[in-house]
Formats: C-alpha cells, structure tokens, sequence
C-alpha cells in the first residue's frame, strides 16, 4: 500500500513537473514528453553545421544574454551535451522541424533554415522562467510545422509615430511566436514616416504636425505642439536586416490614393485640387487623394517606389487602396478626362485603372502588389494580392477568383479593437474582440471549396494606432491576443483547443514579464491592470 502511495505521487509530481514546463505556443503538430531533463550551463555549446544556421545561434544568444544574463560559446564540431542545430534541407517546402532534447543534449534539425529558426523557439520556451545559470530542460521530442505560409503583424506608425527600438521589439515578438512577415504601414493622412531622397518635403513636412494627439483622447503623452518623427533610410535598411536575421520578411504599406494627406502637403501638385492642404488635426475620412488623372502623381509614385524598393527585399509591396473617397475625382478635369479617354465607366474604374497602373510597374521590378480589398472594386489587377479586412468578404471573392488573400478581418483580427468591457479609447464603431474571439478564428471562409482554399495564403494581426500612441500601450494592446492569433495561424485547426491554450498562458504572461512586456492580465484577475 505504501509503495503504490509513494508511486501516486511520483506519478503525480511528474506529471505536474510536465504541464508545468511544457507550455509551447502555438501548440506543436506532435509532442512526446520524455523521462529526464538536460541541464544548460554557461558552458553548453551551441554546435552548428551549417554557415547560416549562426543567425539561429545568435538569436539564442541574444535571448539568454538579455533574459538570463549569459551567452553560450558556439562551436563547429559535434560534441556531447550540446545544443546541435542542424538543418538539413529537403523539398516539403514546408518550414517543418524536429525538436529532440533528452539528458544526453539537444538537437534541433530543420527542413529549412527558417524551420530550425522556429525549432529554437521552441526551446526558448522550453527554458525556465527563472533566471538561472543553470537551465532544466525537460526532455521532449516534437514534429512541427506551420500550417499557413503568411504568418503576419502589422504595425501602424502613420497615425503615431513608434521609435525604432520598439519597431525592432515588435519584431522580436513576431519571430517569438514564430510569424514571419512584419507589416509596416508606413505612410498615413497624419504622417509620413519614411524617408524619401528625392522628395525631401514628405519628411522634413509630411511627417510633423500641430497637434500630439489629434483624436481627443485619454492619452498622457499629449500636449506638445509639434508632433511627428519618421525613419530614415539607414534606419530601415537596418530594420530590414534585422527582420531578416530572424526570417521575417518587411512588407512595407505606401498608402494609395487614399490616406496620402501627409504627401499632398508636402507636393500639392499632385492632388485633384492642387491645395493648399493642412497635416489633419481632427478624426475624419479625408476626401484629398491623389489626381488619377495627373501625369505628375504617377511619376512621384513610380519615384517614391522605386526608393522604396531599393530599402526593402520583400517580394510584396503594399500599397492600400482602402478607403478612397471620390469626391474630388468626380469634380477634376483631370480625373474626369482619364475616365474619358480610357473607356472608363466611372470613379471606381478610375481607381482600378490607378491600382492596374501601379501593379504594372511594380511587377516589372519583380515585385507582387497587396492591397486592402477595396482594390477588388471595379476590377482587380491581374497579379495582386488581396488582404482582407472589412469581413471575410473580400477573401472569399479573392479565392473564387483565384487569387492569392490574407485574412485579416476586422472582427477577429484588429487589436485596436477592446479586448474586454469598460477599456479606455473605446469608439462606437469598434466591436468587442476578446481573446476566445480570436482564438476562435478560422483563417480558411467556409465559403471557398478545397481548391479555392490554397489561395489562402495566411492571416495577419493588425495593431491600428489611432488610438494608441505609445509602445506600453501597443503591447497592452498585442498580448495576449496576439499570442492567441499566432496559435491560429500554426497549429492544425483540429489541435486547437481553448483550455489548454488558457493553461498555457499561464505561463506566457510569465515570459510577458520576462520580456517586460505590457499586456491586459485577462484570465488572472477581473480586473485589468495596466
Ligand atoms: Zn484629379
């Protein structure tokens, strides 16, 4: 009786050891819990085969030195008790890896360079959330892939612009939940945020305005009287690079013709009415667009472009196409004659004509247009990518009509949006999205039958910041729901489960504070904090 005792309890202490330790998000494909654990001390190495898995080494490094306060010494040959990252390509085409760690070592093999890359975070959340010199890793062995290809954040410095370093953070979380595309949504009607050589009056005008915090809302950052900041060129090539060493792909977003506010002031020659325009101070839709019908807008766009695609290695480029009001093109000369001699039915063939032009240029640089689904209307370009937003809409008709989508509704996928009752910033156009909400998203419409589903090529979390104007607040924001949506986009729609995912979050909101990350405490108490 006291042996079987004593073995309930053992049973039960390795099994609470186990879910206490093992806590991966997003959930892996296939995971084996082991007996034993491998012990990490300052002097474990890290063994590479192959030159370009370093990236994936410095990664571990740079997290341990900040997070634990050491690094481990990388070397080239096999020895024991170490961490062996190997990648071994194969065709899947798929970023898959394996994850094996007994008390012998660790090794992480990937089909892909990117795939060993996702196979460190899986250790790193292995590690325990005690800062140690000495790291228990329980022993596991896990098959994993990712189920969708366009894993994606989006962040919008338009609207409020976020320091480099916290553009840099938000990139670093991106590669921790294994993401692989970094939106940026460069250029909005309140700012114009990267440098532009040959037009210098979009920065040194169209990035600054009067006003911090021109939405009226609760904001403690608010009050200055010249408010604004933008990127500049080495800052982005820099940012470029270091997504890339985390394979995460920089898509930047070039507004058009709509929310480009911020460049008709700073060249009103290229606006319908030709100005004089003022950098907004209030929250409106703006009815100042680009002049379809000026030869002018296309010349200063093909020229912005052109710079843009020297900065970024991103095959896509995003370039809006969202709310565009046609006021000013139905009262222009200009836009009207265009509509004229090129057989155009109206304003909305206008702007399809604008986006075809655009996409045209862009693919003879080698590159694929995105745009928000308002570029469906009057026509899609023949090569673009659709990104989805106002529902799931646009997606459906993108993948009926073959075309490549991203899913990013904004019911389940802004996280501008509140996240609980009672939060501050709260507008009546937006809707409630809590965490089960997200959790709960299917990125594939029910809509589109087995074929038309490969068009969907993923989804995409979206931090809009009309209404944060900070990093603490844009964290607060992000996690835990981005956490959630992570989980979304990897793991196989029938492993998903609500429970354990809250169970696991336990744990994360630990590494949060690892991180130091801000985030809303939902599931730990009934109140936030912040
Ligand atoms: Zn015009």
């Amino acid at each position: 009786m006291r042996l079987f005792i004593n073995l309930i309890f053992v049973f039960l202490l390795f099994n609470s050891v186990s879910a206490q330790d093992i806590s991966i998000i997003p959930k892996p494909v296939h995971l084996i819990k082991r007996e034993g654990n491998f012990i990490i001390t300052t002097n474990t190495p890290i063994v590479i085969s192959n030159d370009a898995d370093i990236k994936t080494a410095e990664f571990l490094n740079s997290y341990l030195k900040k997070n634990y306060g050491f690094e481990l010494p990388v070397k080239r040959e096999d020895v024991k008790n170490s961490i062996l990252i190997n990648t071994k390509p194969s065709n899947t085409g798929k970023d898959a890896y394996i994850f094996e760690s007994g008390p012998e070592g660790i090794s992480i093999t990937g089909a892909t360079y990117p795939g060993t890359f996702y196979g460190m975070q899986t250790l790193i959340q292995l590690l325990p959330l005690q800062t140690s010199s000495s790291l228990k890793i329980p022993s596991v062995r896990i098959e994993d892939e990712p189920r969708f290809a366009y894993r994606g954040m989006l962040l919008d410095v338009g609207r409020y612009f976020f320091p480099v370093e916290f553009v840099k953070k938000c990139i670093d979380y991106t590669a921790l939940h294994k993401m692989n595309y970094f939106h940026w949504h460069l250029t909005d009607d309140p700012g114009w945020r990267i440098e532009i050589k040959k037009y210098p009056n979009l920065t040194n005008v169209g990035a600054w305005r009067n006003k911090t915090n021109i939405f009226q809302f609760t904001d403690s950052t608010a009050g200055s009287e010249h408010y604004g900041g933008y990127y500049t060129q080495e800052e982005i090539k820099d940012i470029v690079q270091y997504a890339k060493d985390r394979y995460i792909t920089v898509i930047p977003e070039i507004e058009m013709p709509a929310h480009s506010l911020s460049a008709l002031v700073s060249y009103p020659e290229i606006g319908c009415t030709g100005g004089p325009y003022a950098m907004p101070e209030k929250w409106d839709t703006y009815k100042e667009i680009f002049c379809a019908g000026n030869e002018k807008t296309f010349e200063f766009i093909e020229n912005v472009l052109d710079e843009v695609i020297e900065l970024f290695s991103s095959p896509y480029i995003h370039i809006g196409g969202d709310e565009c009001p046609k006021d000013r093109w139905k009262a222009c000369p200009k836009c009207q004659a265009r509509i004229k001699n090129e057989n155009l039915k109206d304003e909305h063939e206008l702007q399809s004509y604008f986006i075809r032009r655009v996409e045209k240029y862009l693919n003879g640089k080698g590159k694929t247009l995105i745009g928000w689904d308002e570029i469906l209307e009057g026509g899609l370009a023949p090569n673009a990518v659709v990104m989805s937003w106002r529902g799931e809409s646009g997606g459906i008709a993108a993948g009926k009509d073959k075309h490549m989508v991203i899913m990013t509704p904004s019911e389940y996928c802004y996280l501008d949006y509140p996240q609980k009752e009672n939060e501050e910033n709260v507008q009546d156009w937006m809707r409630l999205l809590t965490l089960e909400k997200v959790y709960s998203y299917e990125p594939v419409p029910k809509e589109l039958n087995e074929e038309e589903s490969r068009y969907v090529l993923g989804g995409q979390a979206n931090v809009w910041t009309e209404f944060i104007s900070n990093p603490a607040r844009a964290e607060y924001m992000m996690f835990p729901r981005f956490t959630a949506l992570a989980e979304v986009l990897w793991s196989p729609k029938g492993e998903r489960n609500l429970n354990d995912f809250t169970e696991c979050l336990k744990t994360q909101f630990k590494r949060y504070d690892l991180w130091r990350a801000n985030y809303c405490r939902i599931f730990l108490d009934s109140t936030s904090s912040e």
